[in-house]
């Protein structure tokens, strides 16, 4: 007898039509109207796919998160983090709410000066910053983050040639008990890096170290982790007034937080396990109060918050294009929603709705997008009522990073509007045409002609 060839075992769980721990229903209610705006008639007046933001929620987001820490703590300052949604309009809130801005490029500093923030509110972090970006900081009297002894270097340089002392803060990574650590940007605490770029900016006299600045890792689920690394950066400060009588004015602690979306793998929704802002706020607050600060010498505690205060602002609504059995029979529906404008669809099992009531059948579901992609899946598995061609979906959670990450392949990026306090609707971005892509090419004139 032939010896039979190895193959490697596969295991998958099976899903199709199993209850689960809930029983059979479907998840969630459905959502026909967002801030009072019905979602067929925002996706009449303004097509399908459509990004809302809804303006009430941001604001309550941020009033909620400031009081969390403000009952806690008597200096806090927060800063948009630019990059988990830089839209105008998104921006704009925040600022109106009191927020600085935090941005980590010469793009996004740019971006918040023309939007008319204070130079001296601008938080500049990241680590590329060229010798412009830095000269146009210095000049704005911007807070620099410096993340490597390059970068300090440069500062040094410019301070002299521009003759001006540089607010700086330096950006430290450190061991916070949370695995994979997060060392790659800023100055490692536990091995002295951090220390020694402290002692570089102070005996160097060029600058002025007005804070500390970490930023521990993005979607934590661990509020300990926020506890310890204010810990570790108290520690430096007493170090920095034993040796220097130096007392910075700050220590920012980055963002981070969890958003109430689900990562995918996990088995209860985010909006039950994830924790609250209270409760990072509670081990921040706590970390800081027991540290060695002298009462008039507290420093101000910056918070550069992102994807926790924008995340359930956020929903796409999409259409439905058709249906399907796939070779296995499971239910298989293709919405006009691609991942290249729902990135975060490869990390979360986002929260998804029918815009219009439903019956109480329900199906295991494949979510595909219209892409000629076989990576474009939107769900792998959800329990769905069956949805019909034409009819609506209401995608929840997406605030956060897929209006900056999203990508224009294959289909043009959709429009965003946002809803006003009073259930107003406003365009805060066009869709693309084709012209807006076409506009940025240039054809050679050889290339101009040819015969079909
Ligand atoms: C991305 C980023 C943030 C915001 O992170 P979220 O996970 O969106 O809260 C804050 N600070 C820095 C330095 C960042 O790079």
């Amino acid at each position: 007898m032939p010896k039979i060839r190895y193959e490697r075992p596969v295991l998958k769980r099976l899903e199709s039509s199993m209850p689960n721990k809930f029983g059979m229903r479907t998840e969630y209610a459905p959502m026909p109207q967002i801030d009072g705006v019905a979602v067929a008639d925002l996706i009449k007046e303004h097509g399908s796919p459509l990004f809302v933001i809804s303006e009430k929620t941001l604001r309550s987001n941020i009033r909620n998160a400031r009081k969390a820490f403000e009952i806690r703590y008597p200096k806090v300052q927060f800063a948009w983090s630019y990059k988990t949604n830089y839209l105008n309009a998104v921006c704009s809130i925040f600022h109106q709410e009191g927020s600085w801005a935090e941005v980590v490029s010469g793009f996004e500093y740019d971006k918040a000066l023309a939007l008319g923030v204070n130079g001296r509110k601008i938080i500049f972090n990241g680590p590329e910053k060229t010798v412009e970006d830095l000269t146009k900081a210095i000049g704005h009297d911007s807070l620099i983050h410096i993340d490597h002894l390059e970068e300090l270097y440069t500062i040094v340089n410019l301070s002299e040639q521009l003759n001006k002392k540089p607010r700086v803060a330096i950006r430290v990574n450190m061991d916070t008990g949370v695995y994979p650590m997060w060392d790659r940007f800023g100055f490692n605490y536990e091995n002295g890096q951090a220390w020694d770029a402290i002692n570089k900016i102070m005996h160097s006299g060029r600058m002025e170290l007005v804070g500390l600045h970490t930023h521990i890792g993005t979607f934590m689920l661990a509020p300990f982790a926020y506890g310890t690394a204010a810990m570790k950066l108290a520690d430096l400060t007493t170090s920095l007034r034993e040796k220097f009588n130096h007392d910075i004015k700050y220590i920012d602690m980055g963002g981070g937080f969890a958003s109430k979306n689900t990562l995918k793998g996990s088995y209860l929704p985010g909006v039950d396990t994830n924790p609250s802002v209270d409760e990072f706020a509670e081990a921040i607050a706590s970390a800081l109060l027991n540290a060695n600060f002298k009462k008039d010498k507290l420093p101000l505690l910056i918070l550069e918050t992102g994807r926790a205060l924008v995340d359930d602002a956020g929903y796409l609504l999409g259409t439905v294009i058709s249906n399907k059995r796939s070779s296995t029979g499971k239910r298989t529906t293709i919405l006009d929603i691609g991942v290249n404008i729902l990135f975060t669809s490869f990390w979360y099992d986002h929260k998804i709705t029918p815009a219009q009531p439903f019956t109480h059948y329900a199906e295991d579901t494949m979510l595909y997008g219209p892409l000629c992609m076989n990576i474009d899946v939107i769900r792998e598995n959800v329990s769905l009522p069956l949805l019909n061609k034409g009819e609506h979906i209401v995608v929840h959670n997406v605030g956060a990073y897929n209006m900056t990450q999203w990508m224009q392949f294959i289909t043009l990026r959709p429009r965003v509007v946002l809803i006003d306090e009073a259930s107003h609707v406003h365009v805060i971005r066009e869709g693309e045409k084709l012209e807006s892509i076409t506009a940025m090419e240039k054809i050679p004139e050889y290339l101009r002609k040819f015969a079909l």
